[in-house]
This record gives C-alpha cells, sequence and structure tokens, in this order.
C-alpha cells in the first residue's frame, strides 16, 4: 500500500525535495505499514518557502477580493469533486475511519474555503464622523507571511481551516503539518495550484519543532497559527511573542457534557458517544467529562452502553467500520498508560479499556472505546487530556454544582448541555467557560461559527468572520478636510 507524493515539501508552486533532511516515514496506522517516506525540512527548504511566500504575498494583497475569493471556491470545488480519493489518502495517514473522512475531512476543508470565498467581498471598514468636516475611515491590511502548523487529527481541515481565511484576506501562508500526518496539506496544495491560486502563496514544508521554530522566528513570517497541545501552545506564543508575533492557539481541552434529569436520553447518549468516540476520540473539543444528574444516571447509562458495544471496531476502509485506530504507537501507550491510571486512581472501568488485537491488523494501534465511571474531579483521567476513546462519568446534584464543577479545570474550549429546559440550556451554556457551548447536541462545528477556547486552550478564534480578524490588522486613516491649527 502507497501513498508516496511526489516529494516531500511544496514551494512556489512546485514540488521540492532535499534529501538532506533526516527521513520521515509515514505509517498507516491500522497496519504500522510504511506508506511513504518523507524528508524533514533543512533550513535551505525552510529558506525557500519564505522567500516563495514573501515575493508572491505584494501582489496577492492587490487582487480585488472578489477574486481572490473566485480562486478559494474553484478549489472547494475541486477538493469536493475528488472527496473520495483525498478520504482514503486520509484515512492511510491518520487510521480514521473512511466512513469518518468521506464526510468530515476534506469536505470540511472544502466549506472552509467556499465559506471565505464568498464572504470576503463584503469585508469593508467603517467610516467615522470625526466633526469639523474631519473623518476618519479604517480598513483591514493583510499580515503578510503567516505560518500555521497543524495537528494530526484532522490534517486537511485543520491545514484549509487556516489557509483559507488567511489567503482570502491577501496574506501568503507556510503551513507546516504534524510530522504524524504530512501527506493531505500537500494535496490542498496541489489543488490550490490548479485553482488559480499564484505561486507561492500557499506553501508546505514538512518537519518537526524545529520546522516550526525557523518559521515562527524567522524576520520574514507575520504570524502563527496552531493547532496543537497546551504546552506546545505556551512555547509557540512565547516564542511569536518574543518577536512581537501574533499568535492564534487552538489547543487542548477537557470539555464537559451536562446532562440534566429532564434531557432526552437517546440524543444524550448520542451526543457524549459522538463528543467521545468519533475519531478514536482525538478531537480537542471532545466532551471527556460526562456529567449526570444522579435522576438520570441509570438510564444513561444502560442506552450507553447498549450503543456502545454496537461500535465497530476493524478495517478503516471498510465502509461499515466505525472506528479505526489510534494515529501512532505512541499515542496508543499514552492512552493504555491512562486507563491503567484510571484503574489505579479508583474509578470503575464500566467498559473497554483492552487494546485489542484484530485479524489482519495485529499490528494496527487500536484501543477499545472506554467508559470509566464512579469519576471523581480529581483523578488525573477527569482533569488531563487523554485524547483516545476514554470517557469519564461523574454524577451531581444540582445547576449550581454542575456548572461549579465543569468550570473547574485549566481548560475551556467547548461545553455541552443537555436538557428540555430552554432556560436552563442558555442559563448553563452563559455559565460555562467555553469558547463553544452546545445546547442539546455536541461537537458539530460549522464554519459559520467561530471555534475556539478560553483560558488554556487558546487564544483567538478559527472560522467564520471571526477568523479575518486574526489574519488582518487595522490601519485607521484620519483625514482633515480643513486647516490644521497650531499654535506655533
Ligand atoms: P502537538 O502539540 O504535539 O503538536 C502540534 C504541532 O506543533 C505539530 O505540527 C508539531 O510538530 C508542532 N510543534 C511541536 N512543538 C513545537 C514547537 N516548540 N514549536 C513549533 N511547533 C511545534 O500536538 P499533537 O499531538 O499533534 O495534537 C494533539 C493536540 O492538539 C491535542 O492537545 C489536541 O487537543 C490539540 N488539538 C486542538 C485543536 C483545536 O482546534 N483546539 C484541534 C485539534 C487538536
Amino acid at each position: 500500500m502507497r501513498a508516496q507524493p511526489t516529494a516531500s515539501h511544496y514551494i512556489n508552486g512546485a514540488y521540492v525535495e532535499d534529501t538532506q533532511g533526516p527521513a520521515l516515514d509515514v505509517l498507516y496506522p491500522a497496519t504500522a505499514e510504511t506508506i511513504a517516506r518523507l524528508h524533514l525540512a533543512t533550513p535551505n527548504i525552510v529558506e525557500l518557502a519564505v522567500e516563495a511566500a514573501r515575493s508572491a504575498q505584494a501582489a496577492w494583497a492587490k487582487v480585488k477580493p472578489i477574486e481572490r475569493g473566485r480562486v478559494l471556491r474553484r478549489a472547494a470545488q475541486i477538493l469536493r469533486e475528488r472527496n473520495e480519493e483525498l478520504s482514503r489518502l486520509e484515512t492511510l495517514d491518520t487510521g480514521k475511519a473512511l466512513q469518518e473522512t468521506l464526510v468530515a475531512d476534506a469536505a470540511s476543508a472544502a466549506e472552509a474555503l467556499e465559506f471565505y470565498g464568498c464572504v470576503i467581498a463584503a469585508e469593508r471598514g467603517d467610516h467615522v464622523d470625526l466633526g469639523g468636516g474631519a473623518f476618519g475611515y479604517t480598513k483591514r491590511e493583510p499580515l503578510g507571511v503567516c505560518v500555521g502548523i497543524g495537528a494530526w487529527n484532522y490534517p486537511i481541515q485543520i491545514s484549509a481551516w487556516k489557509a483559507a481565511p488567511a489567503l482570502a484576506m491577501g496574506n501568503a501562508m507556510i503551513f507546516k503539518p504534524s510530522e504524524n500526518t504530512p501527506l493531505s496539506a500537500l494535496k490542498l496544495a496541489e489543488i490550490l495550484t490548479e485553482a488559480g491560486l499564484p505561486d507561492g502563496l500557499f506553501n508546505v514544508v514538512q518537519g518537526a519543532r524545529e520546522a516550526g521554530e525557523a518559521l515562527i522566528s524567522h524576520p520574514a513570517t507575520a504570524k502563527v497559527s496552531l493547532t496543537g497541545s497546551v504546552a506546545t501552545g505556551k512555547k509557540v506564543m512565547a516564542l511569536a511573542g518574543s518577536h512581537m508575533k501574533q499568535g492564534t492557539m487552538e489547543l487542548g481541552g477537557k470539555s464537559p457534557i451536562v446532562v440534566f434529569e429532564d434531557a432526552d436520553v437517546e440524543n444524550a447518549v448520542g451526543g457524549a458517544i459522538l463528543g467521545n468516540f468519533y475519531s478514536t476520540g482525538q478531537i480537542c473539543s471532545n466532551g471527556t467529562r460526562v456529567f449526570l444528574q444522579e435522576g438520570i444516571r441509570d438510564r444513561f447509562m444502560e442506552k450507553l452502553t447498549e450503543r456502545t458495544r454496537k461500535i465497530r471496531l476493524g478495517d478503516p476502509l471498510d465502509p461499515d467500520t466505525h472506528l479505526g485506530p489510534l494515529v501512532s504507537q505512541d499515542q496508543r501507550r499514552r492512552v493504555l498508560d491512562y486507563i491503567e491510571i484510571g484503574k489505579q486512581e479508583g474509578a470503575t472501568l464500566h467498559l473497554g479499556g483492552g487494546a485489542p488485537s484484530l485479524q489482519g491488523f495485529e499490528n494496527g494501534f487500536y484501543v477499545e472505546p472506554t467508559i470509566f465511571t464512579n469519576v471523581e474531579d480529581h483523578m488525573r483521567i477527569a482533569r488531563e487530556e487523554i485524547f483516545g476513546p476514554v470517557m469519564s462519568v461523574l454524577t451531581f446534584r444540582d445547576e449550581d454544582e454542575a456548572v461549579a464543577r465543569a468550570n473547574g479545570t485549566e481548560f475551556g474550549l467547548a461545553a455541552g448541555v443537555f436538557t428540555a429546559d430552554l432556560a436552563r440550556g442558555h442559563r448553563v451554556a452563559d455559565a460555562l467557560q467555553a469558547g463553544i457551548c452546545w445546547i442539546n447536541t455536541y461537537n458539530l462545528t460549522p464554519l459559520e461559527l467561530p471555534f475556539g477556547g478560553v483560558k488554556n486552550s487558546g487564544i483567538g478564534r478559527e472560522n467564520a468572520l471571526a477568523a479575518l480578524a486574526h489574519y488582518s490588522q487595522i490601519k485607521s486613516v484620519y483625514v482633515e478636510t480643513g486647516n490644521v491649527e497650531s499654535p506655533y
């Protein structure tokens, strides 16, 4: 099985290779087979990418917004036409089930390109009356060369969520995918070229921490947008700050789902299952702390157990498979360690917990969907992000207690509330410290709604019109139509 791209990097509208860079083997997580061999960027590759982006950006910023948007919309169309092929590649790269990648990855990337391709023509500044014939106006200017750094769970989606608003706003971008999933961003680059994006505006360089740091600290880059862990976010933000550059940080979470006694139990269970096991639990906004009001606990647990037992692990390319493996051996180790920690801390392992050996996929990085009950707030499995299919179930008595405990975390990415009482739904959503809250559903992230976290879960927002602000800076212009008054 091969998914060999033409070369490792994509710079100035073409594939580029530099075999001096350390080799990077790309594994199919379901079998641990090598599907591609790439090379990490050398300093020369970083220089080439920055130079290409720098030279292309000024002319792109002068292109009429409606024309910039047209290129993005064409790219969205091509992504949709190739969805099947791109989804297979994403499945090979991440291990996520094809059933998911067919609807959630390239499809979401296309939506981002379409959204910004449409709205950018309507972007406008303010006019401010300053009295006496004077007035001011504001305009949003692009930042220049922006750096995007991706996590491994949604590779093509993350690259497009960053590239689309950046390019729409007149910036160039250099994107560094996660070293675990380096392939599909190269496809996005090819497709943008095919859609008519001038060379140099979207470049992909492979690499790990070193390449990321080199791009952030390069004098010709203006901004970094990272999707990654809190620990990485703190380092990246500090580095960007030391160069007085802007940062958007999309980081981790330990989000709560609060289920009240009056909730529709099937919907609440559906939300909790999707919010814990989809993408084999590798989603930043997952609701990994499920708080059940005491009166619904038994009904909820019965349905949850029944539905979780029906989840099919298996061949990610089989359209009937629900869950594939985790992305890597390291990630599987980490998740299994947390399952051990949960047991030692005294939580009850209610379901799963194993690392199954599936026929034909004995070397795959699989972990069963796992549910812990009798979890207490102080336990590590209730406080730390696991990033795998591990749900912690906790119980509560009343609303005030639920809100206080849900907020008792360093994270603040997402939160969910299930209740039939809409007034309570809004009240609780209001009180929850999270960048995105769902009432009676979970983990839906349409392009039209801003996405991002508070507290340690991040800074800035992706998606919606909000993201345009994070890829631009405001220029204020004061216009005087009278005389300059001066005492000298
Ligand atoms: P990670 O933090 O290990 O790596 C993220 C990216 O940062 C990778 O490309 C990596 O090479 C790069 N990197 C690492 N150290 C760096 C440094 N010092 N300077 C510059 N770049 C550096 O994260 P991961 O393990 O790939 O992904 C999982 C994490 O991402 C989880 O915490 C998850 O919650 C988070 N995540 C957040 C969102 C969101 O939108 N909020 C989405 C997906 C994943």
